[in-house]
């Protein structure tokens, strides 16, 4: 399985669209370079990426199951 690490974020408010590389923690909120305005979510939602991205974050990807594996078989 290959994992994307990077997502197109589309703001809310203004629609500007720009990429993100998408880091191994959730990102609760992010800086939108066109209305100049930091994007939160709310509290139910997992990240920025789950919710304005193109991709989801890499947990959503799957990230943590192939951590499982890489731990259960050294
Ligand atoms: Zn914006
Ligand atoms: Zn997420």
């Amino acid at each position: 399985m290959s994992l994307i690490y990077e997502s197109i974020l589309t703001c809310p408010t203004c629609g500007y669209r720009q990429k993100q590389s998408i880091p191994s923690e959730k990102l609760e909120k992010y800086f939108c370079v066109g209305c100049a305005c930091v994007i939160t979510i709310s509290k139910e939602e997992c990240c920025v990426f789950c919710v304005y991205g193109s991709h989801t974050c890499l947990v959503e990807q799957g990230w943590e199951l192939m951590e499982i594996k890489l731990n259960k078989d050294p």
